[in-house]
């Protein structure tokens, strides 16, 4: 069999009809070559299926949530010509409908029924984009990626359980490219050994496309976004940034690990181990060069910066104010693995242990909680981690500016500070 390239879809670049219509013009230009083409659900529809699911005690409020889902998709479909496609609007109502079921399961667990619902907006975007390929006579398949993706049943952040999972696509998905040149699946969704709907996480289907890469040992893999490629810093945060053609794994590892949104950060491993180019590529300027990231290692990186919003320090010290020994570590290390809390920095002195962790949903309760009885807790919340690699020193002194430095931390030519806003005050 031929090569096959692996392309993903985000959500920005098939938001509209006329952006769905670029991304087949994308798509077509690579009609000689086996594409494995994996979508995100249309747009910001993930947000509007999250919202359904926050009104779940509510049925009525949430159908309300999901008639914008539907008016949406039907907008779009009518938009791109396809609704006299019969087949096309029984899927969409089919799978509308199992919304509305799972809206019953109250009794349920949140994140069970939460993966249930958000499944559905990747389901229906590739879908769409099938049709829409049909139309222009190309040969396509259509996989349902649950059949393909096994995780554990830890609900809206599945690990992926790899052997099952690369067996799948050998089975499943290679023979699919013996009849078509295209086979499209989804981003973000996955299921458990009982076949139970589960996610991979926000913003999880750039790792979607990393699984599958690794599984058909893709010749590269290619991320069509809203940006030439991966930039010195976040476009909508900061002036002045500019493209890396180039990138180490390794450094995308680190970028994306300290908060670079521009790639899940779990890709970039599994493309690693297999020795995959990603290329990060605008769907705006698709002839453009983007960023290639690969083992080729570079050593005159300018400094890049992350930051990294809704982060919380924890400062733990023992009830007794004795040293924080190593069986007291284990301990805590034990229940932060448990609560599944992200650490992306600590520091430890002799009384007291800080971690500074993602604040996310009710984790950080739950962990405190949990260790009360022997540990004493402080929370600072509503702080931002900025991570510098390969610093200059006035470019920190400037990230400075107008803030309060919780922590700082130098590791080789990288800096992260955490940090807070100085409180702004105003004479009267
Ligand atoms: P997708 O549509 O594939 O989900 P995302 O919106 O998740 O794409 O990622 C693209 C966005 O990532 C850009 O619009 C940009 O604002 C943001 N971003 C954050 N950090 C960077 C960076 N270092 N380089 C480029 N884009 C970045
Ligand atoms: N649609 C999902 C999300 O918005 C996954 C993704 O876009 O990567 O989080
Ligand atoms: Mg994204």
């Amino acid at each position: 069999m031929k090569d096959i390239r692996v392309f993903k879809f985000g959500g920005a670049s098939i938001k509209s009809a006329e952006n769905i219509e670029n991304v087949v013009s994308i798509i077509q230009k690579y009609n000689d070559q086996k594409l494995m083409i994996i979508v995100s659900a249309l747009g910001k529809t993930t947000n509007h299926l999250e919202q359904v699911v926050k009104h779940i005690a509510n049925k009525p409020e949430a159908l309300k949530k999901l008639e914008i889902v539907k008016k949406n998709h039907l907008e779009i479909i009518k938009d791109l010509g396809l609704e006299e496609n019969s087949s096309l609007i029984t899927d969409l109502n089919d799978l509308l409908v199992e919304i509305d079921w799972a809206l019953d399961e109250t009794d349920a667990e949140y994140d069970y029924i939460y993966d249930q619902i958000v499944s559905i907006g990747e389901l229906l975007s590739s879908k769409i984009l099938a049709a829409k390929l049909e139309t222009q006579n190309q040969d396509v398949n259509w996989v349902d990626a649950r059949g393909v993706v096994i995780t554990d049943d830890i609900y809206r952040e599945g690990w992926v359980d790899w052997n099952r999972t690369t067996k799948n696509i050998e089975t499943n998905v290679k023979p699919l490219f013996e009849n078509a040149n295209y086979v499209i699946s989804q981003g973000f969704i996955a299921s458990t050994m009982e076949n139970n709907t589960t996610t991979l996480g926000r913003e999880g289907s750039d790792y979607s496309a990393a699984i599958f890469s690794f599984g058909l040992d893709a010749i590269d893999m290619s991320i069509w976004k809203d940006v030439p490629g991966v930039l010195t810093a976040d476009p909508r945060k900061f002036k002045n940034v500019t493209k890396l053609d180039s990138l180490s794994y390794r450094e995308a590892i680190e970028m994306t690990y300290y908060g670079a949104k521009v790639i899940h950060p779990k890709t970039i491993k599994p493309l690693q181990n297999k020795n995959i180019p990603l290329h990060v590529k605008s769907f705006i300027d698709p002839d453009g060069e983007g960023t290639l990231i690969s083992d080729e290692v570079t050593d005159n990186y300018p400094p890049i910066v992350t930051v990294e919003t809704e982060q919380a320090i924890i400062n733990i010290s023992t009830k007794d104010f004795s040293f924080v020994a190593e069986h007291h570590l284990s301990t805590l290390f034990q229940q932060i693995a448990k609560h599944r809390i992200q650490v992306n920095m600590m520091q430890n002195s002799a009384i007291s242990f800080s971690v500074c962790v993602n604040d996310i949903d009710d984790r950080i309760e739950n962990f405190t909680k949990q260790i009360q009885a022997s540990f004493k807790t402080k929370v600072e919340r509503n702080l931002e981690l900025i991570n510098i690699r390969h610093y200059q020193k006035d470019l920190v002194q400037k990230l400075k500016e107008g803030k309060i430095v919780k922590l700082e931390e130098r590791k080789g030519d990288m800096i992260q500070l955490v940090v807070k806003d100085i409180p702004k005050m105003e004479r009267i």
